[in-house]
């Protein structure tokens, strides 16, 4: 089992995230961590090529339509992050990259490890020392010819590729992890080989032994949390709630997913400014490494939701791994506000009978939009203000993302002109008699009742 530092515990850490083309499942989240702009390069290089390849194999999915909103299993990247070490000489990364282009989920690891001394980048296989790759392919060899028929050792080589991840555990041992199937059958999921401490010792190069010293100094984590935890807190709400009366004010939610992200804090100031708040639905990976914005989004007024944590399309997903992915994201926003978010939005908007059931459980209601403002990398401000602005009515939701930089942008000028036309901004649940929300009950606007509204709209954020 290898130690991971809690991000949260980093001053200055943030994240990018990086989304495909609208019609394309694709969410990659990485850290940027302060003063290490070569260890950022070095990711968002190795993300960059992940999403090249991605490209080339998957096959482009139809736009969704109102009649066909998505196809059950589209194909799919997603790129998580942990942190392996974090020391003031080493930081150690971990890429966990999970592909569908047909067929089967693929999950495959990196570690890029990160030389604070010389500001360089090195692949896991620079904790070796020169040649020392060739003895740990050997003992990693050996070690797998002992695991059974459906191991193949064979085809372990003594390259970057096959070496691209390794870290340390607790104990000091070597880890050298693989990807599904690099050796072995698929049913037996991750396959990894500890190289034991007093023999990887001696296998290092300088960066590797404080790599090794990094790993064994992380404090231990905080236990999982249990069952009671969320109930220690109080449901989430607006600091605000109940100073608009939306029977009488005319009233909008303005929605944002993905973050928090560096254009998070800019969003907010201009949301106060205009004495306007908004809902976050968050992704949990990118809640951990930035607690006290979420504390200052708490304290303005604007409400924080749960989007999973990794961004994975959730519909295909048992409901042990629906279950993970949203009470994960619930715990980290408990753990940094003190209050547990009552509210989810699928990424992609992909639902699935499961998904419906395991929210309910989880004790979040499902919100969608009904202005979709198709806001993504390539679009411009003018034109996700101008489908803000034209879309917004009275109960609308909005759908928004405050990762891309021309949405940000476009944000003056749509509270701006919403407020002279009379509309007032609040968050989701106070678009709602007594701000009551049904766990497991799908709204795709303030308009509707739930009963009304079963299909998700055409669309993905
Ligand atoms: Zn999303």
């Amino acid at each position: 089992m290898l130690a991971f530092v809690d991000p949260s515990t980093i001053a200055g850490l943030s994240t990018r995230t990086i989304t495909g083309t609208r019609d394309q499942h694709v969410h990659i989240s990485y850290p940027v961590l302060p003063n290490a702009p070569g260890l950022t390069d070095k990711l968002r290089a190795e993300v960059t090529a992940e999403l090249r390849a991605f490209d080339l194999a998957a096959p482009r999915p139809a736009p969704a339509t109102p009649d066909e909103p998505h196809t059950a299993k589209p194909p799919e990247l997603n790129v998580d992050w942990q942190l392996t070490a974090y020391s003031p000489q080493v930081i150690g990364v971990r890429l966990r990259t999970g592909r569908f282009t047909g067929g089967v989920w693929h999950d495959s690891l990196c570690t890029i490890w990160y030389d604070r001394a010389t500001g360089r980048a090195v692949d896991s296989p620079g904790l070796l020392k020169e040649g020392a790759l060739a003895a740990v392919a050997a003992r990693v060899k050996r070690e797998l010819a002992r695991d059974g028929p459906d191991v193949r050792p064979g085809r372990v080589r003594p390259d970057t590729g096959t070496f691209d991840s390794m870290d340390f555990n607790r104990r000091g041992d070597l880890v050298v992890e693989f990807d599904d199937e690099q050796v072995a059958a698929r049913y037996l999921g991750r396959v990894a080989v500890a190289v034991p401490n007093r023999e990887a010792a001696t296998l290092l190069s300088g960066v590797g032994a404080l790599a090794r010293a990094a790993a064994q100094s992380i404090p231990p984590g905080k236990p999982p949390p249990s069952a009671a935890f969320d109930r220690r807190y109080p449901q989430a709400r607006s600091s605000r709630a109940g100073t608009v009366d939306c029977a009488v004010a005319k009233c909008v939610a303005l929605t944002f997913d993905d973050g928090p992200g560096r254009y998070t804090s800019r969003l907010l100031s201009i949301l106060t400014e205009h004495g306007a708040r908004a809902t976050f639905f968050m992704v949990g990976s990118n809640v951990v490494a930035q607690p006290a914005l979420l504390r200052r989004i708490r304290d303005e007024g604007s409400l924080i939701a749960d989007h999973s944590w990794s961004h994975r399309n959730l519909a295909p997903l048992s409901s042990a791994r629906v279950g993970d992915q949203l009470s994960r994201t619930q715990d980290a926003v408990a753990e940094a506000v003190g209050q547990t978010p009552t509210l989810m939005r699928a990424p992609y908007g992909s639902l699935s009978p499961t998904v419906v059931q395991v929210a309910r459980q989880l004790g979040l209601s499902i919100v969608m939009w009904n202005v979709d403002t198709r806001d993504g990398p390539d679009e411009t401000a003018d034109d996700v203000a101008a489908r803000a602005i034209g879309g917004a009515r009275r109960g609308a939701i909005i759908g928004m993302h405050d990762v891309y930089s021309a949405t940000i942008d476009a944000i003056p000028r749509i509270l701006t002109t919403l407020t002279q036309e009379g509309y007032v901004f609040v968050t989701v649940p106070e678009l709602f008699p007594g701000d009551h929300m049904e766990p497991g009950h799908i709204y795709v606007s303030g308009e509707t009742t739930p009963a009304n509204a079963t299909s998700p709209p055409p669309s993905s954020p």
